[in-house]
């Protein structure tokens, strides 16, 4: 499943918000690998498409899709020269298809913050700078064996080399590699290299429960929203202290505590949100009596392989797809009337699935 990995330094609310994500849980009988991992999390993504389908279906399940985090403790200032965990830690985050990266906005005297004062764009920069580093590393060593290939006249070392160059110098100047743009055909040859500095970043602000509600108010809030605009990445203000009370709470509690906060929705919910679109991620329904469920799938994905996230047998078997926008269907009122409309479609191997589509799909076993 697709990860996004949580990073930040000391005292800044991991632990805590990861805490409340894995207390917020999805169904952890769907999920039984979270419960053996301590630093897995699984939430649901909440829809509320999913309601209104299962208000039209009668269901005996309603299934909604989830979204995985990884807490990887341990990134200090030198990490990338084998401190604290160290290299241990960033093989973690080689493994993520993203990266929240919490950074602390809320003060608090008891708590001390490791370089004595609560400066979150600092905090930015420091681990920024760290994988930074650990980038570099990785891709000298490449160029040192890529090199000897190089002289043998290998052209596709010869690009690769052209490639490592320039990320090399990047890097060298404390640029992160996503800056360089690079064109598909360039991403290929580094892949393998899976560069930290190339993932996406999510930046989440976490702050007092007193600036929940109104977190631009925060000055340092306001510069980490400068900073992650200057990076070209998001960002989501929470405050992981409040999240760990709400998910204590249920559905009515939930609400009635929101509203008195002056919250629309949880932190949580805003990030999981967040974190999905920044993975390019959409959603498509399987929908039916026996039970109407939420699926993802990469933006861009066809039918086959969406239907392959169901089952690898669907994805090889595949013959065509039975298709219905989500807003046509509300609009027909059920799948009958749909039919009657002309909206079901039948789309084949090369049909994209788009966000919201309500699919059945035909296939051989
Ligand atoms: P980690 O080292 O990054 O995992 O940080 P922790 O989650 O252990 O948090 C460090 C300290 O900050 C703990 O004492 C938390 O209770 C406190 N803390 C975390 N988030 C918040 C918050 O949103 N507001 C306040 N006031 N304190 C927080």
């Amino acid at each position: 499943p697709l990860t996004t990995g949580i990073v930040g330094l000391p005292n800044v609310g991991k632990s805590t918000l990861f805490n409340a994500i894995t207390r917020a849980g999805a169904e952890s009988a769907n999920y039984p690998f979270c419960t053996i991992d301590p630093n897995v999390g699984v939430v649901d993504v909440p829809d509320e498409r999913l309601g209104r389908l299962a208000e039209m279906f009668n269901p005996r399940q309603i299934l909604p899709t989830s979204f995985q985090f990884v807490d990887i403790a341990g990134l200090v200032q030198g990490a990338s020269r084998g401190e604290g965990l160290g290299n241990q830690f960033l093989a973690h985050i080689r493994e993520v298809d993203a990266i929240i990266h919490v950074v602390r906005c809320f003060e608090g005297n008891e708590i001390t913050h490791v370089s004595g004062s609560v400066d979150p764009v600092s905090d930015m920069e420091t681990i920024n700078l760290e994988l930074i580093l650990a980038d570099l590393e990785t891709v000298e060593r490449r160029m040192d064996r890529v090199a000897r290939q190089k002289k043998s006249g290998d052209k596709q070392a010869m690009q690769e080399y052209d490639v490592l160059q320039r990320l090399q110098e990047a890097l060298a100047d404390e640029k992160p590699a996503r800056h360089l743009d690079l064109e598909e055909e360039e991403m290929e040859r580094i892949r393998s290299l899976n560069l930290l500095t190339l993932k996406k970043v999510l930046y989440a602000a976490n702050v007092s429960e007193e600036d929940a509600a109104n977190p631009d108010q925060n000055p340092r809030v306001r510069k980490v929203m400068e900073q992650a605009a200057a990076e070209g990445a998001g960002v989501v203000t929470i405050s992981a202290q409040l999240e760990a009370e709400i998910v204590e709470l249920d559905g009515e509690e939930r609400e009635a505590f929101l509203n008195e906060m002056g919250l629309e929705s949880s932190g949580l919910d805003r990030l999981v949100a967040a974190a999905y679109r920044l993975l390019g991620l959409i959603t498509y329904f399987t929908a039916g009596e026996k039970e109407v469920r939420a699926w993802t799938v990469r933006e861009g994905a066809k039918a086959p392989q969406a239907a392959g996230v169901i089952h690898s047998d669907f994805e090889r078997g595949f013959i065509r797809a039975e298709v219905v926008s989500y807003e046509d269907l509300m609009e027909a009122g059920s799948m009958a009337q749909a039919r009657e409309r002309g909206l079901l479609r039948s789309e084949g191997k090369d049909y994209v699935v788009q966000d919201g589509d309500v699919i059945h799909f035909r296939f051989n076993v």
